[in-house]
């Protein structure tokens, strides 16, 4: 990832979404049932109330 994604990068609702360009896109999937969130975060995101530490996935589709 070129760009820091700050807590994103080390929480548990962050999916890392590879398009066919090569471009990365992280995605919040709290966000799907948390409106305080965005599903696309501003990175680097520097404070969230949604953070929860734990291990990023990769997403295969
Ligand atoms: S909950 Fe916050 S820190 Fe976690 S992935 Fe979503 S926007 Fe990023």
């Amino acid at each position: 990832m070129l760009i820091s994604p700050g807590l994103c990068g080390v929480c548990r609702h962050a999916k890392a979404n590879t398009t066919k360009r090569g471009t990365i896109y992280l995605r919040c999937t709290r966000a799907g049932w948390d409106n305080r969130l965005v599903r696309y975060p501003r990175l680097p995101v520097l404070h969230c109330v949604g953070f929860e530490a734990g291990e990023p996935s990769p997403e295969d589709d």
